[in-house]
């Protein structure tokens, strides 16, 4: 079987994480805190990082600002081995940056998300679409101008015979519109975390909101932290426990946990095997700061899943 190849359609954005505060700044105050780490954040490129990692062809598609930190995210893509050449530099943009003042316990961010809203439906050519295999996207309520456009962007790709995937991300707004919920009609692989899940069917069981989702093409994984994953097979739950780690920092866990259960998916794996590998993948995230500093690679993965009881 030939290996599928991704496109991920996404926000761009550095997190400059401030570790290990004191105190908390308050107005008119400064603190110092023991570290900085500069890293590249957003879900979608964590997700597509993770993928590579995983030894899986990706392309990335977006536009960054022509500042250093635009230079930063490009980088940062192809030493991890993902296609960046079609991530456009827009000198009319600032990239986003998201600072993060955390310690072990709790964090506060602060986001300017810049070229992260610029993003359009028709960036994506069908040129794009058919060098591809499957298209994944992210932070739906995130990408404002790609918003209107995702229902079709993810109709293109089906025409065009690629398998589909959406993570929401969180609504900042907190509506969460029912433009998503139509949109998942052209969507193959819907992976919301417990808080999005809740949020997007007002409901607060999350086997109940999973049942209340079902529009008999879309599979919905709910990711549900330290508790593990849930879907709905053929109308029956089936569970996975997440793996025990020593978690350093949760940043971007359920997007590792995409990508390894994407990467399975698209190899075709029976369905609890392909939570095994989201489980995995999200766990093993958490061993550093940052979403994408100790991503898995497959065998690291693997011998997690196959340690599974
Ligand atoms: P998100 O990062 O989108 O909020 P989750 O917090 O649900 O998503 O994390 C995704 C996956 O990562 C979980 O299903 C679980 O497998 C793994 N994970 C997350 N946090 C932990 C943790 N503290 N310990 C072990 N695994 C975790």
């Amino acid at each position: 079987m030939a290996v599928k190849k991704v496109l991920v359609v996404g926000e761009l954005n550095v997190d400059l994480i401030l570790q290990g505060y004191r105190t908390f700044p308050t107005p008119g105050r400064e603190v110092v805190v023991d570290d900085l780490v500069t890293t590249i954040g957003s879900a979608s490129a964590i997700c597509a990082m993770g993928l590579a990692r995983l030894g899986r062809p990706v392309m990335f598609l977006s536009v960054v600002g022509t500042d250093q930190w635009g230079h930063y995210c490009i980088d940062a893509l192809q030493r991890a081995g993902v296609d960046a050449s079609r991530v456009r530099r827009d000198p009319g943009l600032k990239t986003g940056i998201t600072v993060s003042i955390a310690s072990r316990r709790d964090r506060a961010l602060v986001s300017f998300l810049g070229s992260a809203g610029a993003l359009r439906s028709e960036d994506v050519t069908d040129a794009d679409l058919s060098a591809c295999d499957h298209l994944h996207a992210s932070s739906y309520f995130l990408q404002e101008r790609l918003r209107p456009g995702f229902a079709d962007l993810f109709a293109r790709a089906q025409a065009r015979g690629l398998s589909t995937s959406l993570d929401p991300g969180f609504d900042p707004g907190e509506t969460w519109g029912r433009d998503l919920v139509d949109t998942l009609r052209a969507v193959d692989v819907f992976l919301p975390n417990e808080v999005e899940l809740f949020g997007i069917t007002s409901e607060c069981n999350p086997e109940a909101a999973l049942r209340l989702l079902e529009n008999g093409r879309t599979r919905v994984v709910a990711k549900l932290g330290a508790a593990g994953c849930l879907t709905l097979d053929r109308g029956h739950a089936v569970r996975v426990p997440a793996f025990p780690v020593d978690a350093v920092d949760t940043t971007g866990a359920g997007d590792s946990f995409d990508a390894g259960f994407l990467h399975a998916w698209l190899s075709e794996r029976p369905i609890v095997e392909c939570l095994r590998w989201g489980a995995a993948c999200g766990s093993l995230s958490t061993r550093g700061l940052g979403g994408t500093g100790r991503q898995a690679d497959s065998e690291e993965a693997l011998r997690l899943v196959q340690s599974a009881p």
